[in-house]
């Protein structure tokens, strides 16, 4: 398969390999550690964190994955157009001038009112085409969702729209993005007494979901959300092999995405030549340095890359100054004989030495879940060796 941005054959210097098959290893490696029967629904909001939302989105449909969430409508309408048919849930509720899109184009809706959800029922009923609706509620992430004191009466009014169908209710754990073992555990108390509001109200949806990325490899969580009531969960990071936390983890996720770049050009600093824009950096002695075409409009991160490494010839070179806006300067001293065309790593493997999109974030004070997010330039390579079962390995 082929990237799906612009860029001749040939004409790629810096490119980002996205491989599929760890994707579908990722998602059945997630889905064997939950308790059994709970759905699993793939985060692909902001473009699948950069990995491409259209090739993600259909290859998490064919690995079987049970629904894709994304932020808005029209990243949702994006994967309609990729031919994604599987369900789709949209985060943010519907603005008065996107009431139809959600019949429309067969997306789930996100709801937070009984305002809104009579709203959305009055353009259902117009499209003449049933939607999908979610209950948000509020367990103190941010003031998103519906406050929990009234919770029945949004359910009930879902309820009494038949346009509508109540598929799910859901809540998203700040607590669980922390260093603590048990974090987010009394926000999912406070949803399991929302879960217990609905069900009192004869009101529960098949779809009761709360634990992210983060929670899944954590039994506290996992046994707290299953003892509650929730039948499935969402994922973004842990699907692409990112962690959001530090710390070992009994899930052997397997990073997607490789970055990767060709050298441009080999060649020296002077003795109290710059290296960057800030005159600070001037070279102490002769310096042999590779130019690479990648800078911080190809990736946040290289912002504060100053002082980090990058792969060449299987062994690390440091970034030297601060990248500039499309290439960076890399100190080969250390290696010898690099040539134009040598490829660098600039995340994932390289002979021995791996750099992790984890690593970067800690070193650039980034979420590890922006690390991947890419520029324009940064044309995808799509591989896939596998249905994406799990294999022997
Ligand atoms: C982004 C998002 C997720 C996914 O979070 P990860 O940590 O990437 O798994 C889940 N739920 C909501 C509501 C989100 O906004």
């Amino acid at each position: 398969m082929t990237g799906t941005r612009t860029g001749r054959r040939g004409s790629t210097t810096a490119w980002a390999d996205i491989d599929l098959h760890a994707l579908g290893r990722n998602l059945e490696r997630l889905r064997r550690g939950l308790p059994s029967g709970q759905a699993v629904f793939g985060v692909v909001k902001a473009d699948a964190y950069g990995h491409g939302a259209g090739p993600v989105g259909r290859a998490l449909q064919r690995f079987g994955i049970d629904g894709l969430v994304v932020a808005d409508m029209g990243e949702g309408i994006t994967l309609r157009r990729a031919g994604v048919t599987a369900p789709i849930l949209v985060i943010d509720p519907p603005l008065q001038s996107q009431l139809r899109l959600p019949a429309l184009h067969r997306l789930g809706a996100t709801v937070t009112s009984a305002a809104e959800a009579r709203a959305l029922a009055t353009a259902a009923n117009r499209a003449g085409r049933t939607v999908d609706v979610h209950v948000r509620v509020d367990t103190g992430f941010a003031g998103l969702g519906a406050p929990r004191a009234g919770l029945a009466d949004l359910l009930a009014a879902v309820a009494a729209a038949p346009v509508l169908r109540l598929e799910g209710l859901y809540t998203h754990l700040s607590g669980a993005y922390g260093p603590y073992e048990d974090g987010g555990l009394v926000e999912l108390e406070r949803f399991g007494e929302a879960v217990d509001a609905a069900r009192a109200a004869g009101l529960l949806p098949p779809l009761v979901h709360a634990l992210s990325s983060p929670a899944l490899d954590r039994p506290l969580l996992t046994g707290a959300a299953a003892r509650i009531g929730c039948t499935a969960v969402r994922c973004g990071a842990a699907l692409f092999g990112i962690r959001m936390v530090d710390g070992d983890s009994p899930l052997p996720l397997a990073p997607v995405m490789s970055v990767k770049a060709r050298v441009t050009r080999v060649t020296a600093l002077e003795p109290g030549d710059i290296a960057d824009y800030a005159a600070a950096g001037a070279a102490p002695r002769r310096t042999p340095v590779a130019v690479l075409p990648f800078g911080f409009s190809d990736g946040h991160h290289l912002h504060r890359l100053a002082g980090g490494v990058l792969l060449i010839r299987g062994r690390p070179a440091p970034v030297l100054g601060r990248p500039f806006m499309s290439s960076l300067l890399a100190d080969v001293t250390d290696i010898p004989d690099v040539q134009p065309g040598d490829e660098a790593v600039l995340i994932g493997r390289q002979g021995d030495h791996r750099i992790t999109a984890e690593d970067i974030a800690a070193r650039s004070g980034l979420r590890p879940s922006a690390v991947p997010l890419l520029g324009p330039r940064i044309v995808r390579r799509y591989r896939s060796n596998s249905a994406g079962r799990e294999q022997p390995e």
